[in-house]
């Protein structure tokens, strides 16, 4: 068989190897000469002559000996994968994938040491329509977007893994947090910026104080003649121009991102580390 070794490729050998295998029974027999063989071997693939077959499969391949389509066939469901870098989930992400793991009951997410890959649940009404129970609550808006976008592109797995090649397409969500006052572990979960964000505030209403000076302030608040009330500002990391007085965030309030727009609750925006 050393010619068609020369000649073939790896898997092209495989292919005639299952086919010959199937002709064995019914033609080949050890006992011939080689003329014979080649003979038989051209009959197989239902070619005029071995050379032929040669020809054919030199100037055809891989399209018309592909052990891969032949395969296909076997396996009734293909799922396409994408992967991205790890850094394009977030910390938080990463706990909750790790918890689901764990989760016995959860057969959707599987960990491993570099990584982590997603199984993208499929809409029963219509497979080709985004499943909206793949978007667990508690992921990032930015991993979101990557399920979605994953799905969209025919993927029905998601691998996560930190061997991967950074993505200039997504934000890297793990990026250290250079906020440590105001904004103190804030982060967009959708684009990853780091402020400035539009936070619920709770305080003296600034267009009705902007004249007045801290010990007026003090003095109409226990007059009763200001009120403390609840206001969008913006705030950076070295604080806000929109406020007056002592001010804190609505702890469940609303918060959105300068950058992008993303809106949530100030808790969204809070990394875990
Ligand atoms: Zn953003």
């Amino acid at each position: 068989m050393s010619t068609i070794t020369e000649s073939f490729t790896p898997e092209q050998i495989l292919f005639i190897e299952s086919r010959v295998f199937d002709t064995l029974s019914q033609h080949f027999d050890y006992t011939l000469g080689t003329p014979k063989r080649r003979a038989c071997l051209a009959k197989a693939f239902e070619a005029s002559n071995f050379d032929a077959l040669l020809q054919r499969a030199k100037t055809t391949s891989p399209k018309m000996i592909n052990p891969g389509a032949a395969l296909a066939s076997a396996f009734p469901e293909m799922r396409k994968s994408v992967g991205l870098n790890t850094v394009h989930l977030s910390a938080s992400d990463m706990i909750l994938l790790q918890a689901r793991h764990d989760d016995e009951d959860d057969n959707l997410v599987m960990a491993r040491e570099t990584g982590f890959t997603l199984i993208l649940s499929i809409n029963d009404d219509d497979p080709l329509v985004f499943d909206e129970r793949n978007l667990d609550v508690h992921l990032s808006a930015a991993a979101h977007q990557i399920l979605r976008d994953a799905f969209a592109a025919g993927a029905r797995l998601v691998e996560f893994d930190q061997e991967i090649e950074l993505s200039e397409y997504y934000p890297d969500m793990q990026a250290d947090n250079p906020n440590d006052n105001c904004l103190k572990g804030m982060r967009c979960p959708s684009c990853g910026e780091f402020g400035a964000f539009s936070i619920e505030t709770e305080g003296v209403d600034p267009e009705s104080t902007f004249a007045l000076s801290q010990g007026q302030i003090q003095a109409q608040l226990a007059s009763g003649e200001l009120a403390i009330t609840r206001y969008m500002t913006t705030w950076f990391d070295d604080g806000s121009q929109e406020t007056a007085g002592d001010t804190d965030f609505v702890a469940d309030g609303a918060c959105q991102c300068v950058h992008c727009q993303h809106e949530g609750v100030l808790a969204q925006f809070v990394d875990v580390v």
